[in-house]
């Protein structure tokens, strides 16, 4: 740990100022979050640790907790399997009501332009070893992150070549990804919005997460709220910790802050 990674007095200063919350909305997001991120995209798995924590979040009566992933939601889900916690897949297209799939109607709706768009890429794609198109029900990731020639602008430059005249879809990128979605104003900023509708206005927001697409939720945050980032680069996020390792650290934290056991910052009832 040196001097210039702020992570440890970062997460006290968090801790200190949870221990006035009422509630906390939780979101997270999965890869790279709850789950270390591995060369195959099927590989991860919550880490037991995370898991225990998150479960302790979901029991807790005053929080409302959400992962939040671009992985479609059949996939996300079994993935963690908390009963309690809110799943939210495909950067917030697709998301659970009472335990129910629910798909924001405009992304129903592009169905069949992204079936074709899917054929075209993989078609164009084909060459191309490694490369792999995983189709998400309503939205396309290409993954790059194996392969063996291809440069991310190769895979890209064919992706936008496709979609870019598609009205109705765009694309968009992340770490060794190039994603095909519908052109929605929708990202997981604003399923993080939707969540806060449904907790106490004197609930903080915490948001944990790594990738360019959590920077979307990290924008939302108001005062009071935590977005916290998970590794080092540039960032909205007001706070860090330095690896997937600490997040486990830092959802505790969060338990302990609401009920009160933090020392000198014992939250009043
Ligand atoms: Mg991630």
């Amino acid at each position: 740990m040196t001097p210039e990674q702020p992570a440890p007095a970062n997460a006290y200063s968090v801790e200190r100022q949870l221990g006035d919350a009422d509630g906390l909305l939780v979101a997270l997001d999965f890869d790279g979050t709850l789950a270390p991120i591995e060369d195959d995209p099927d590989a991860p798995e919550i880490t037991e640790a995370n898991r225990l924590a998150v479960q302790r979040l979901a029991d807790h009566p005053d929080t409302l907790v959400a992962v939040v992933s671009g992985r479609q939601l059949a996939d996300l889900r079994p993935r963690i399997g908390i009963d309690g916690s809110r799943y939210v897949g495909n950067h917030g297209l697709e998301y659970t009501v009472d335990g129910e799939r629910e798909v924001h109607p405009e992304a129903e709706a592009r169905m069949d332009d992204l079936r074709a768009a899917r054929e075209e890429i993989e078609a164009r794609l084909a060459d191309m070893a490694g490369v792999h198109v995983e189709d998400k029900a309503v939205t396309l990731t290409v993954h790059y992150r194996r392969a063996k020639d291809a440069t991310a602008e190769d895979v890209t430059a064919v992706v936008e070549d496709v979609v870019d005249p598609i009205e109705g879809l765009q694309t968009g990128s992340g770490k060794m990804i190039v994603e095909v979605k519908p052109t929605i104003e929708w990202h997981k900023g604003a399923i993080v919005e939707q969540l806060r509708e449904e907790v106490p206005d004197s609930w903080q927001t915490v948001y944990v997460g790594d990738d360019t697409t959590d920077e979307d939720a990290f924008e939302v945050l108001g005062e009071g709220d935590f977005g916290v980032l998970v590794g080092e680069r540039e960032t909205a996020a007001d706070y860090h910790v330095p690896s997937q390792c600490d997040v486990s650290r830092l959802l505790n934290w969060l338990v302990g802050g609401l009920d009160g056991e933090i020392p000198g910052e014992k939250r009043t009832e």
